[in-house]
């Protein structure tokens, strides 16, 4: 992605979780440890709630905000709804689209996505769009036919241009917040089947730069090895990113393994 260095891209989704005291402490402790971070990208994608308070303590750091969800009109009367134009206001850089959660409970579907990352796009927003299939789409051999889907529809109508602005998370959703990580090699196959579908789709610049995040139950234990995978580029961290010094550990891991030839 233009302009935002090259390093591990390192993003904490902290879903539903921390009051403003809590996410305060935490957000400064994660620029606290910046210093020793440099070359990584660093996301911290609090609630809604905190947007402004984690903000105020990113404001002047490299650390970007993000948010975890967005609505595709940019106004309106949309009850309970948080639009692009509005989340650029709080100050974020990015915005989750298509979590697996979003998924599961909320009814997101790959057109809901699609319409999201287009909204957030116009905005001047980087939609970071998640992926993954559920176990029995694994069981059955059907992984890459579940991600090619949510590819193809979800990213529907996008320039090569307008992928310049979007960074791609593949969570197994077996693997989220279930202690059951995908193996290095997992991960990497559809790491790799992943940019390929870039390179037949918007040429081989943008898939080389494509930014690819793998997701499910990272921990600072497993960074290393899924960091050290040719297409592995960063981490979505759910979990251990609410706690300080797990997530500032995985990204510590990540820049080692950054550090070492691929
Ligand atoms: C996530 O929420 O995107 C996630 C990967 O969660 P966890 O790290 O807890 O599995």
């Amino acid at each position: 992605m233009a302009g935002i260095g090259q390093g591990p891209f390192i993003a904490g989704n902290w879903k539903m979780h921390l009051t403003r005291p809590e996410a305060r402490a935490l957000a400064q402790n994660v620029v606290a440890a910046m210093p020793g971070l440099q070359e990584s990208r660093i996301v911290l994608i609090p609630p809604f709630t905190v947007l402004g308070e984690v903000g105020a303590v990113l404001a002047g750091s490299d650390v970007r905000l993000g948010a975890q969800d967005l609505f595709w009109e940019d106004r309106g009367a949309y009850t309970g709804e948080v639009s692009a134009p509005m989340l650029k206001e709080a100050g974020c850089a990015h915005v989750l689209v298509g979590h697996s959660e979003r998924r599961q409970y909320f009814g997101e579907t790959d057109e809901t996505v699609n319409r999201k990352v287009h909204a957030a796009l116009r905005s001047g927003l980087s939609p970071i769009v998640c992926v993954g299939e559920v176990l029995e789409e694994r069981e059955s051999g059907r992984t890459t036919e579940r991600i090619d889907a949510q590819l193809s529809a979800g990213l529907r109508g996008l320039s090569p241009a307008e992928m310049a602005g979007i960074v791609l998370a593949y969570e197994p959703v077996w693997a989220i917040g279930t202690g059951k990580t995908a193996s290095p090699g997992q991960a990497e196959e559809v790491h790799a089947h992943i940019r390929r579908r870039l390179r037949d789709n918007y040429g081989n610049d943008r898939a080389t730069c494509a930014i690819i995040l793998y997701g499910g139950s990272v921990k600072p234990a497993n960074s290393y090895p899924l960091f050290k995978e040719k297409n592995i580029d960063g981490f979505l961290v759910g979990g251990a990113s609410l706690d300080a010094a797990d997530f500032i550990g995985i990204a510590g891991e990540a820049l080692r393994a950054y550090g070492e030839e691929k």
